[in-house]
């Protein structure tokens, strides 16, 4: 579970990414679980799960890519998140491309943010043009080398960060390159939530736990 977010809710399983850090992924594998990672199913019954708590910051994408979505899929779930203004709602996607072409379709809750998952430089160059606005860089899997963006080039309003916590062989970031990212949020006034994920790396009381202006965790009591 993260931290920056109050919980998850997962109106999609399954994803096309394959990526080798996937916690998901890992989890379906360790738990047994008879999710079927591989295949994206739509789940729509759990659309009712959005209604439940009050003034939380809720994950739609933690099992899934939106970028694999069908378009009655993400209306159904986009209406959903727009129809419970008291929550905010957060979906990621590593392809945030596709992502941004399937959402061209609709209109965005106000109280949706959608973002990229960045793990290279490439792939931040890749999603520049299309202004996410969060910039998830999890896991940090090396120095992007940050230091010449600006607010010309970047637009985000929300910065996540964190690292490979896969069990055994996982990659290790570099002081330096959590650094690269902390540096970035800093110059461009972004805030910044650097995941426990970091805690081995920078320690727990150094983490920056940062929220985007008016969002709140652990239903506004932190
Ligand atoms: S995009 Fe997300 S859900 Fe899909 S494999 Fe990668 S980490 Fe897992």
């Amino acid at each position: 579970m993260y931290e920056w977010c109050d919980r998850t809710v997962n109106p999609v399983t399954g994803c096309l990414r394959h990526c080798p850090w996937c916690i998901s992924r890992y989890n379906c594998i360790k738990f047994q679980s008879h999710v079927d990672m591989d295949t994206p199913a739509f789940h729509e019954d759990r659309l009712a799960q959005i209604q439940q708590g009050s003034n939380q910051i809720i994950l739609l994408t933690s099992m899934s890519d939106p970028a694999d979505w069908e378009t009655d899929w993400l209306s159904k779930t986009l209406k959903a998140a727009g129809d419970t203004p008291k929550h905010k709602f957060v979906m990621l996607s590593r392809d945030f491309r596709a992502f941004r072409e399937k959402m061209q379709f609709f209109s965005k809750p106000p109280n949706l943010m959608t973002g990229a998952t960045i793990v290279s430089r490439d792939e931040l160059e890749r999603v520049k043009p299309y202004h996410p606005e969060i910039l998830c860089f999890m896991p940090i899997l090396e120095k992007m080398g940050l230091g010449q963006e600006s607010r010309y080039t970047i637009h985000a309003k929300w910065i996540i960060a964190g690292a490979d916590a896969r069990q055994g062989e996982r990659i290790i970031p570099k002081l330096s390159w959590i650094m690269d990212v902390a540096g970035m949020a800093s110059k461009l006034s972004i805030p910044i939530w650097q995941d426990n994920t970091l805690s081995p790396y920078l320690g727990r009381r150094n983490l920056k736990q940062e929220l985007p202006s008016g969002w709140f965790v652990n239903g506004g009591k932190k």
